[in-house]
Order: structure tokens, then sequence, then C-alpha cells
């Protein structure tokens, strides 16, 4: 093979090789594994939905959620999504499973409007292979009819990388799913390739800034930069921005002097189970948010 000869080639010796073969087969088991289970995590009841709030950077309100699956496996304890969606999107098991994403988020969020709780809108992670699957706004539908739900209380996020593949598809499923009334959201936005101009044709609500900025825009002016001009530049095509990944009182200070619209992160909450996010949304906690400063200590 090829790869494998360079690899030699460059490090040289058997041990490097041997080393590289059994990193490539435990990668496989690994994979193996997670797809022989992954099969049976839905009817097992070992997944769950956690929910992050997204908090208004003016207000310091809870103004939405963005529901984030989790997977408990008796043996392997909890599985992070980043371990298993990729296996899921190339089985295909991610379409039963966003299936059930959808339909527990909105049955979830219905039940606590019918608490009492301020009604939110809930997010829910859609992938390439749901996206481009016919059935997709069917069943967005029929998690709406059956849960009772409004429709204007989901919204669904669209990975940058994911709507740009097909531009002339998505803009057709991204309109339909617009008429029926869903919020949408471009997630992890500066991270694949975007061009300006298909952006315009995305009738989506919301930009959402990735984590990978919002960890550097404190160190990096450069990356500030690229911050500030997204939230210019979203605000300017009619989208809210969001923020993801905020973890300090000086990033979220940053983004509020910038005028981000909202924000998520650790700072305010971590993912939580349902019953503590219910109890979040009952205490209706805020974000305390920093100060105003003076005019003359803006930038
Ligand atoms: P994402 O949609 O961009 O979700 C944000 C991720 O950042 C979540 O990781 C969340 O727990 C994490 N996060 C939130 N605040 C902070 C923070 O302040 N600091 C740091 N370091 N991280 C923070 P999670 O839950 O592990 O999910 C990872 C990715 O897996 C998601 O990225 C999404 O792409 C995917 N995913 C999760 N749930 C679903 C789902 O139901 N369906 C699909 N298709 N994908 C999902
Ligand atoms: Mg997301
Ligand atoms: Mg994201
Ligand atoms: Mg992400």
């Amino acid at each position: 093979h090829a790869d494998i000869a360079m690899y030699r080639a460059k490090e040289g010796g058997r041990n490097q090789l041997q080393f590289y073969e059994a990193a490539m087969h435990s990668r496989i088991t690994e994979r193996a594994m997670i797809e022989a289970e992954l099969r049976h995590a839905l009817e097992r009841d070992e997944l769950s939905l956690h929910y992050q709030p997204k908090v208004d950077l003016r207000s310091g309100a809870v103004v939405g959620m963005e529901a984030l699956l989790r997977w408990r496996h008796p043996t392997l304890g909890m599985v992070s999504p980043a371990r298993f969606i990729g296996v899921a999107e190339e089985t295909g098991l991610i379409v039963a499973i966003g299936r059930w994403v959808m339909r527990t988020a909105c049955f979830q969020n219905q039940q606590w409007q019918q608490a009492g709780l301020t009604p939110l809108r809930v997010a829910v992670n859609v992938s390439a292979r749901q996206f481009r699957d016919p059935g997709l706004s069917r069943e967005v539908q029929a998690a709406l009819s059956d849960s009772g739900l409004a429709a204007h209380y989901l919204e669904l996020e669209l990975t940058e990388s994911l709507v740009m593949h097909n531009v002339e598809g998505a803009v057709a499923v991204v309109r339909e799913l617009k008429q029926m009334g869903i919020a949408l959201s471009i997630d992890d936005f500066g991270t694949g390739y975007s061009s300006l101009a298909y952006l315009k044709l995305f009738p989506v609500d919301y930009l959402k800034i990735d984590q990978s900025f919002v960890r550097e825009m404190l160190t990096e002016p450069k990356v500030a930069a690229i911050v500030r001009s997204v939230i210019a530049l979203g605000q300017s095509l009619g989208f809210k921005v969001i923020a993801e990944g905020v973890e300090t009182e000086a990033q979220l200070a940053y983004l509020r002097r910038h005028q981000c619209d909202e924000m998520q992160g650790y700072f305010f909450s971590k993912p939580l189970p349902a019953p503590e996010f219910g109890e979040l949304l009952g205490a209706e906690r805020a974000l305390a948010l920093p100060a105003e400063e003076t005019p003359g200590a803006r930038q």
C-alpha cells in the first residue's frame, strides 16, 4: 500500500510500521464496535437529549435551547457525539436516530410549555444524510403535529458545509422548511467554505459563530477581526448572530461590546439533562451581565 510504504520510508524501521498497523486495526475495531452497539442504542433506550440554553446578550434572558444527543452505553459509559455521529452518518443509522431526536425534542418542548414554562424555541442538529433524505420535511411535519408543538418553536441547525455542498438542492429544502414556519440556523459558521454570494440565497434566521473562533478571539487579533466581521456581515444580511462555546466573562463582554445577539456556552450553562433544564427554566435564571462600559472604554 502506497501510504504505508511512504510511512515506512519516512519513519524507517519495522517497529513503527507495526505500531501503525496496530493503530489502524484498533481504529477499525473501535468503529465496528460503535456501529454494532449503536444499532441497538435506540431500542435499548440508551439515548437521551441534553439541552443547552441560548442566551440573549442584551437582556441576559434564556431565549432558546439546543438539543444535544447523549448515548450512555452499559459498558462503554457515556460515548460522546464526536465518537458516534460520524458512524451514524456513514451507516445511515442517523436517519432513525435523527427522527427520534426531532420527536423527543418536540414532545419535551411542548411538555414544558404545557407545564406553564415560558415558551422557547428548541434547536435540533440535522446532519448531511438527514438533510438529503427526501422524507425530511414530512418527518418534521409529523413530529410537530404529533407533539402539538407550533412550528415556530422548532429550529434546525444545518452546518455550513452541508448547505454549501449542493447549493441548489439545499436552497429548495431550506425554502420548504421556512415555509412551514420553522427557524433555521447555519451551525459552525466559518469552518467550512461559504461563499458570500451563496449566503444571500439562504433564508435562514441565525449564523452560529463556531466555537474555535470564540476560543481564540481574545488572544489572536485576526480571529477577533473575523468575529467582528461575521457579526456585522450577518446582521447586515438580516441574520441574527450567535456565538458558541463562550466560557469566560471576558469573552462574553467582548461579544456584547460588539453587539453579538446571543450566546451559548459553559460560562452560562453546560448542556443539561431534561429535568435539570426544566428547573433552570422554572427558576427563570438569567445571565448576570457585566456592567455597561463607559463610552471612553470602547475600542
Ligand atoms: P454543535 O452542534 O456545534 O454543538 C456544540 C457542541 O459544543 C456540543 O458538543 C456542546 O456540548 C459543546 N459546547 C457547548 N458549550 C461549550 C463551551 O463553552 N465550551 C466547549 N468546549 N464546548 C461547548 P457535543 O454535545 O459533544 O456535540 C458535538 C457535535 O455533535 C455537535 O456540534 C453536533 O454537530 C453533533 N451532534 C450533537 N447532537 C446531535 C444530534 O442530535 N444530531 C446530529 N446530527 N448531530 C448532533
Ligand atoms: Mg449545533
Ligand atoms: Mg456548532
Ligand atoms: Mg460543532
